[in-house]
C-alpha cells in the first residue's frame, strides 16, 4: 500500500481525491478524534486537517467512498494522477484490490487503447490486457507495427488504459456508479496523451466514453468521436477468445484505425 506522509493526505483530500490510511492515522489526523497534548505527530496532524477542513467517515469502504470530483483532477500531471490512482478510494473497489491499473505505453502516443476493468492478472501486475487477452491484443497490435513496449516511440508505441483501475471482485462486471466515480482518471488520461486515435474495446470502455448502449456490432465499422478525437470500436479482446468469428471484425476495426491515425499527419 502507499505510504502517505500527513500533508500529501491532506492536500489530496483538498484536491477531492479521498485517501485511506488506518484508523489510528485517521484518528490522528483529527478525522475522528483531537490531537494529543505533547505528541508532535498528533499535533501536526491535528494542525493540517483542521487548515484542510475534512471531515470524513473512513470506517470502511462503502462509508468512505466519495466521488472522484473531476475538477479534483483537471491540472494533474502524470505523476499527480498516477498518486492520485494509487490512493484512491473513492469507489468501494478499492476494498479488494492488490494494485490499481494505471496505464502503460507512451504518454504522448498516437493511439490510445482504452479497455474494460482490470482481471485477476492485471490486478496482480498493476498493468492493462495482461494474460491471454494481452497476449491477443499484443499480437493485433504487432501486426499493425505497434507496441506497448518502450523504445519503439510515439509513432509505434500506443497507450492503454482501463475505464476502471481497480478489479471488480471475481471479475464482475463494474456497476455504473464504479465507472462513473474512475472516469475523471481516464478523461485526464486522455487529455494527457492527446492521441490521434482511441480504440474502445468492449462494452464498459464504449458506456463511458460515448455514453451508448448499443451493442459492439452496431457501432463498430465507423468513426466516432470522443470530444474532438476519433474513436474507433470493437471488440474486448477477452471476448475475442471466446468468439473467434468475431476476430476478423475486431481486425477491420484496428484497420480503420490505423486509417484514422494515417490521416491525421505525420508524428510530433
Ligand atoms: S475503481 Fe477508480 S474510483 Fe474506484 S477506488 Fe479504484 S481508482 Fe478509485
Amino acid at each position: 500500500m502507499t505510504r502517505w506522509s500527513l500533508r500529501q493526505r491532506a492536500l489530496l483530500n483538498e484536491m477531492g481525491v479521498r485517501v485511506w490510511w488506518p484508523e489510528r492515522e485517521a484518528t490522528a489526523t483529527g478525522q475522528a478524534g483531537a490531537a494529543t497534548p505533547g505528541d508532535p505527530v498528533r499535533a501536526e496532524a491535528a494542525a493540517v486537517a483542521s487548515a484542510a477542513g475534512t471531515v470524513a467517515s473512513l470506517q470502511n469502504p462503502t462509508d468512505r467512498a466519495q466521488p472522484v470530483a473531476p475538477s479534483a483532477v483537471a491540472d494533474m500531471d502524470w505523476a499527480a494522477l498516477r498518486a492520485a490512482v494509487a490512493a484512491c478510494t473513492a469507489c468501494p473497489l478499492c476494498a479488494q484490490r492488490k494494485n490499481t491499473v494505471f496505464g502503460t505505453g507512451n504518454p504522448r502516443a498516437r493511439w490510445m487503447i482504452v479497455g474494460e476493468a482490470p482481471g485477476e492478472q492485471e490486478d496482480l501486475r498493476g498493468e492493462p490486457f495482461v494474460g491471454k487477452s494481452g497476449q491477443l491484443l499484443d499480437s493485433m497490435l504487432a501486426a499493425l507495427r505497434l507496441s506497448r513496449a518502450d523504445g519503439v516511440g510515439p509513432p509505434r508505441q500506443v497507450y492503454i488504459a482501463n475505464t476502471v483501475k481497480c478489479r471488480p471482485p471475481a471479475n464482475r462486471n463494474p456497476e455504473p456508479a464504479e465507472l462513473a466515480q474512475c472516469e475523471p482518471f481516464l478523461v485526464r488520461q486522455i487529455e494527457l496523451v492527446e492521441p490521434k486515435v482511441i480504440v474502445a474495446m468492449g462494452r464498459f470502455a464504449v458506456q463511458a466514453l460515448l455514453r451508448s448502449s448499443e451493442p459492439i456490432g452496431r457501432l463498430r465499422g465507423r468513426v466516432h468521436r470522443y470530444r474532438a478525437v476519433p474513436l474507433v470500436v470493437t471488440y474486448h479482446p477477452a471476448y475475442l477468445l471466446r468468439n473467434l468469428q468475431d476476430k476478423a471484425r475486431a481486425w477491420e476495426d484496428l484497420c480503420l484505425a490505423r486509417e484514422v491515425a494515417a490521416g491525421a499527419g505525420p508524428a510530433p
